[in-house]
This record gives structure tokens, sequence and C-alpha cells, in this order.
């Protein structure tokens, strides 16, 4: 079924047999904010629609019947009260009114561009006037021609092209919501007697595109239809006896798959491991489609790697790589988990871009039971995030050392997150860095360089004998921008021989080293720290997200620099 066309032209007043779904319902929603921004307003409030927008897009419930059955709509994340009579009056009139005025208070070409609410009005005018033009249609031409971005520059030109494409991938962080929120609702409202995650999903993939669920239920054909209602309205892409999938409202898709009791396990190992692990199983002369052919019961995935003479390899390692042979020899690694963890060595506070004080960011470390924390707030020349003088650093430095005489259970240690300059030196003096336990020094400027000159900044850098650790090495956004180009493998060779290392940055939209990048490092002999990056008490969360990038690396505790005891960790750094 094809889904309706969200329009704010035509009054689309609902009646029994038209309700709107969570995407219609969304998209008014940020289609305001981009108006309230056109005209100036309040940024918070601008930020308040955006996030209600996305909440209401990821329900698993149809927003149309929970305002129907007169649910309470503050119970969910993002939405307050003004924001849930917003919503009301969306799905009680199918418009509001204060959206009509904006939208009659605009230009046109403005008001054409409700249609991508993604696309920021205040860049968008700047474009067409730049460029001479005035509606959607001749943006994507100049887009296509490559002109946004020569004559403009590459964020712009970032910009435009992620506000036209509807995107269709998550970071795995917003997924794991979505996730738990289906799931429920597979068991609720599809009547499933067991559930569990598979695919990408499972295997800790940090882009979602698929949602993979096998369940077990004894009719799958009301989980088909109850999985169209899902968010109000979800588009069959697809559907057979055993098989569907659905597009959610919030853009990725979700493929539910029968499996019964007997042919469990090897129904969620066929659903989880990637194509190329199957290949390494068949190239070994593990035959995987014999076992399904055969009448044997699998119920659990140790019977299915059983069958096949092997140890259970862990989800995050099946993509083919050397996980078959390692199981063969017996030689798996025991993957690091979060508990391993026992400090987080890259946060920021109130002193730089961070939302708490060093007092406050101890107390939570503390509480997720760490021995140690480094702050590493931004250096000088970051002004845009606040940097640290060099007399704030010093100060900052006498602060920790008060602080530590206080604290019991936690050690704070005194780094800071250097900025790599251009030239490959760190931007502050030696004197002040010897002062420091460590350091995390980062490129945040001139992502253009090439490979070479990039490659040449960071190993000039790594010559500095206070440089510890290489923070997010790549400085790539998932699903905003690639990275800068680095010749790896020499920046490791010189980490080796200068005796620093890299951290896996945990932030979920960084994850940065990659995971194949974090396997070359553990290749070469370096222990990874795996780091927060956190710029609030709430973000230190994130471990979650950087341990999962260590396990699809094959890391284990012994890789891991945060995994070391205080003693160890300070013995380590010096
Ligand atoms: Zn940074
Ligand atoms: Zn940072």
């Amino acid at each position: 079924m094809p889904q309706i066309a969200p329009s704010l032209h035509r009054d689309p007043a609902p009646s029994a047999d038209k309700r709107l779904s969570n995407t219609e319902i969304a998209h008014q929603l940020t289609t305001l904010a981009q108006l309230l921004a056109s005209a100036g307003e309040n940024p918070f409030k601008i930020k308040a629609y955006r996030r209600a927008a996305t909440t209401v897009q990821s329900l698993p419930e149809s927003v149309h019947e929970l305002v129907q059955s007169d649910a309470d709509l503050t119970a969910f994340a993002g939405i307050g009260k003004g924001i849930a009579g917003a919503i009301r009056e969306i799905v009680q009139s199918g418009n509001l009114r204060m959206l009509d005025r904006l939208k009659a208070n605009v230009s046109p070409e403005l008001a054409a561009l409700s249609e991508f609410p993604r696309l920021d009005p205040k860049r968008v005018q700047q474009i067409y006037r730049k460029l001479g033009i005035s509606s959607v249609s001749a943006l994507r031409e100049k887009l296509d021609a490559g002109e946004i971005g020569r004559l403009l520059g590459p964020r712009l030109e970032h910009h435009v092209r992620q506000a036209l494409i509807t995107s269709h991938e998550l970071l795995l962080h917003d997924v794991d919501d979505i996730a738990a929120a289906a799931e429920d609702f597979l068991r609720q409202r599809g009547g499933a007697k067991r559930v569990e995650a598979a695919g990408d999903f499972r295997r800790r993939v940090e882009v979602i595109r698929e949602l993979n669920f096998v369940i077990q239920t004894d009719d799958f054909a009301p989980v088909v239809d109850e999985l169209q209602r899902y968010g109000g309205h979800s588009e069959l892409v697809r559907a057979d006896a055993e098989r569907a999938t659905v597009r959610l409202p919030i853009g990725i898709l979700l493929t539910v798959e029968l499996a019964t009791t007997a042919r469990w396990g090897l129904a969620l190992l066929l659903a989880t491991g990637a194509e190329a692990h199957f290949g390494a199983l068949e190239a070994a002369g593990h035959d995987l489609a014999k076992l399904a052919r055969s009448r044997q019961r699998f119920p659990t995935e140790e019977s299915v790697y059983a069958a096949l003479g092997l140890p259970v390899i862990p989800p995050e390692l099946r993509e083919g790589l050397d996980e078959v042979a390692r199981a063969e020899a017996d030689d798996l690694p025991r993957l690091v988990a979060l508990t391993d963890l026992r400090g987080d060595l890259h946060m920021h506070t109130t002193a730089s871009d961070g939302a708490h004080s060093i007092e406050q960011m101890a107390a939570a470390a503390k509480e997720r039971g760490y021995r140690y924390i480094g702050i590493a707030d931004h250096s000088q020349s970051l002004k845009i995030a606040g940097g640290l003088s060099e007399e704030a650093l010093w100060g900052q430095i006498r602060r920790i050392d008060k602080i530590n005489e206080k604290l019991d259970g936690i050690r704070v240690l005194k780094s800071a997150e250097v900025d790599i300059r251009i030239d490959g030196t760190l931007d502050y003096p030696d004197e002040l860095l010897r002062e420091l336990d460590y350091t995390v020094c980062s490129i945040h400027s001139r992502f253009g360089l090439s490979r070479e000159q990039q490659t040449e900044r960071i190993l000039r850098a790594m010559d500095n004998e206070h440089f510890t650790i290489l923070g997010h090495a790549t400085g790539r956004l998932l699903l905003r921008r690639p990275g800068y180009q680095i010749d790896l493998e020499r920046i490791i060779a010189q980490a080796q021989a200068r005796r620093c290392t890299f951290e896996i940055n945990a932030s979920p939209d960084r994850l940065d080293l990659s995971a194949a990048h974090a396997r070359l490092a553990r290749e070469a002999g370096l222990k990874i720290a795996i780091n927060t990056d956190a710029h609030s008490t709430r973000e230190l969360d994130f471990m979650r997200c950087g341990v999962d990038v260590a396990r699809r690396a094959g890391l284990t505790k012994k890789d891991v620099l945060n995994c070391l005891t205080l003693p160890q960790v300070v013995k380590a750094l010096t």
C-alpha cells in the first residue's frame, strides 16, 4: 500500500477511516520547527519541536489513536505540555493554526521548503541568494552539477544533500531504544511468544538500515497485519508465510522471521551472521545448508555450532574475517565487556564545552563503578569549544590536585584534548604538557589536507614526547561526514615506535577508531583506550557503544588501556 503523502496545502480533515500516521504528524512538527527557524525563533524551542518529531516517529503506538483515547502524551520523552497540545490539535483538526500562520508570513520560496523539513531555511536562503535561484528543483540541479560544493563549500553541499534525500539509516545507538520498543510491540500487539534480535543490530554494526527479529508464534498472519499498523502506518515492503518486512516511520526496515522451538538456534544463526561469515564457514567445509535440510533439532545456536564442530562464535565477530579459523583452532578471544572497564580517559567539563563540573563527572563515574577518570578539556586553539588558555589549564591542574585530596574511591587524572596544529605541533608548550598525566591529541581543523599531509601532521605530533593518545583518529561523523584521509599503517608504526596509542572514541556518531582500524592497532600489539568523550554525566553511558566496537575488533580486556587498575594505568601512561 502506498504511503499517503503528507500535504499541508490540502486540508486532510481526518474522518473515521483517515488516520494520520506518526510520519505525517512528525512531518508537521518538523515543518513547524523549520518555519520557526526561518522566523529567527528561540533555538531551544526549535530543537524541542524537532526532538518531539523524532519521538513521534519512533513510537510503535499510533499517536492518532493515543490522542483519541486521551492518553497522556507528556509521558513520552521530549513531549511537554505545549507540544502535546500541538499534537492533539494536528490529530483533531488535521492541521495546526500556528503552522498556517507562519506559512502565511513567509515567502513562497521558503514555504515550499516545508516538503523538505530537514533543509535549514537560513542556509538555503544563502544559497538561493548566491546562486540566483529560488526553488528546490533548482537547488537539486545545482547540487547535482556540483556547483554548491564548488562555489559554497563542502559543508553546505553536505547539508543540502542530506536534507534532500530521505535517510533510511540510523546510528546503532538510536536504534537501541527502537529495537526495545519493537520487541515489546511484537510480543504485545503481535502476540509473539518469543522474540530475539538478529542481523546487523545483534552484531552491533554502527549504522543500521534494517532491524531483524526472529519470532515464534502460532499464527504469523496477524503479526503481519499488526506490523502495518506500527506507528499508525508502516508500509509493507514484502511478506510471505514466514517472513515480513515493513518500512518503519523512522525510515529503517523491520524484518520479522518465523521460527519454531526446534529450529530456533538455526534460524537465529542464519538471521545474524554477515554473508561473509557464511562464506567463511562454507570455505572451511562447514555445511550449514546440509544442516538446514536435515530434520535435526537445533534449539540453540550452541547446538548448531556444535554440529559443525565449533565453539559458539560471538555475534560481533560473525563477519567473515578470522573468526572461523580462530574457532577451529579453539582460539576465539574472550571479548572485552562493559564491566571490565575501570575508568574513562576522555571527557569534558564546564571549563570548555561540557555541561558538568569535574566533581560531578567524578561522582557520576564512581557511580558507574570506575576507579579513575581523565579530564581532557579542549586546548586554546579551539575557541569555538571554549578551549582553555595556558593559564586556565594551569589553574585546572591545581584544582584537580585539591579535588583529589577530597575524593574517595576515584581518582581524577590530569589531561587535555590537545589540538594537533596544522604543522604537527601541539597546542600547549612542553612545560605545561609535562604537568599532565597524559594527553589526548586530536585534529579539529583542516580536514581537507591530502592523505600524505594529514599523515605527516600526525606523525610529527607523535614525535612530541608528551603525545599519549590520538583522539578520534579519522574525524569521521557517521551519517554526516567521512573522516579525513590518513595512512593508518604508518601511524600505527609510529605509535609503536613512540609509545603512543589510539582511542576508540565511543561517541555514537564517531566510533573512531572503527572496528577495522581497532583490529589493525590490536594486531600491532597496542593497548587501545575506549573513551566516551562525554560532554555531560549522561554521556558517560556511551561507553557501551565503544565496547561494541572493541568487541567487533576482537579486543579482549588485555587489549584495552582503561581496563587496567589505577596503579597500572598510571604506570602505563608515564
Ligand atoms: Zn575532539
Ligand atoms: Zn573531546
